[in-house]
């Protein structure tokens, strides 16, 4: 296998979750590229539309739903339908994601908590049940999560969020072990401090200093910086990476 075959995704189906937004975007663009037919969930119809413009643009079949992901009774009709109109998903990218700044513990509305829990965690492991049992029958595929530096670190102001990404991290691994042996990987992208609509506020507090200070790079990292993590983990060049969370983050844990 050439090194370009090793990366080339021509003939696979990709569905990317909150695919509309900076990150996500990001990533199923990276895939188009790379080749493959995507899928993308996402709620707002203009978000949606915008992003499955440019990726039409590719030349690639590519579609968007209105779909959200904590209406569990809507995952399964929403997974036929991609696989209904563009073959079955090899690639999943569990995405779509939502913070609740609360301040902490004390502060947090247990609404709040389950919501974030909901989309950021539950939604996960809906999603990858669902897709996975076809791709174990299959014999093939790759599940992509988003995990956090809140993955690693604890965060005062949005335990939910930390919750949530840690457990990311940990259910990457077990559902690694339990579908290597059917050909499929589990892998996770743990981005740093990237500019997107999630994080813009805190770039215009002190708060920013902190990150800026603490990341060797000296910079904010930008959503299509995940695009080369993503081919990667979605191609056969990481048929052997399974459990695995990649960091892309600037150096920001390593300090
Ligand atoms: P954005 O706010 O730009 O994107 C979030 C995406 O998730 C949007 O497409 C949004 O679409 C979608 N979404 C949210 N809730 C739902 C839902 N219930 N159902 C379907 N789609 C939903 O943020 P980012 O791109 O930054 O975030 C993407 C992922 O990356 C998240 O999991 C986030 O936690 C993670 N992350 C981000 C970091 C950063 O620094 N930006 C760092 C580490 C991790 P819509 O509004 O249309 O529903």
């Amino acid at each position: 296998m050439s090194v370009m075959q090793m990366f080339d995704l021509t003939g696979r189906v990709a569905l990317v979750t909150g695919g509309n937004g900076g990150i996500g975007r990001a990533i199923a663009l990276a895939l188009a590229g790379a080749g493959s037919s995507v899928a993308i969930f996402g709620r707002n119809p203009a978000k949606n539309a915008a992003v499955l413009a440019e990726l039409k643009a590719t030349g690639k079949p590519c579609t968007a739903a209105v779909v959200d992901v904590t209406d569990r009774a809507g995952l399964a009709p929403a997974v036929a339908a991609v696989e209904s109109s563009l073959g079955p998903v090899d690639i999943l990218v569990n995405n779509a994601g939502i913070a609740n700044i609360s301040g902490g513990v004390l502060n947090e509305d247990p609404l709040d908590w389950d919501r974030v829990i909901e989309t950021q965690l539950n939604a996960v492991f809906l999603l990858s049940k669902i897709v996975g049992k076809g791709m174990a029958a299959r014999g093939r595929g790759k599940i992509i999560n988003i995990a956090s530096m809140y993955s690693i670190f604890g965060a005062a102001i949005g335990p939910s969020y930390s919750a949530a990404k840690g457990a990311v991290v940990q259910l990457t691994k077990s559902m690694a072990i339990e579908l290597a042996p059917h050909g499929v990987q589990v892998n996770a992208i743990a981005p740093g401090w990237i500019e997107t609509d999630m994080t813009a506020p805190i770039q215009s507090i002190p708060m920013n200093d902190e990150i800026m200070m603490r990341t060797p790079a000296g910079r904010w990292g930008k959503p299509e910086e995940m695009g080369g993590a993503a081919i990667f983990l979605a191609s056969s060049a990481s048929d052997f990476v399974t459990g695995e969370t990649i960091r892309v983050d600037g150096g920001y844990a390593i300090r």
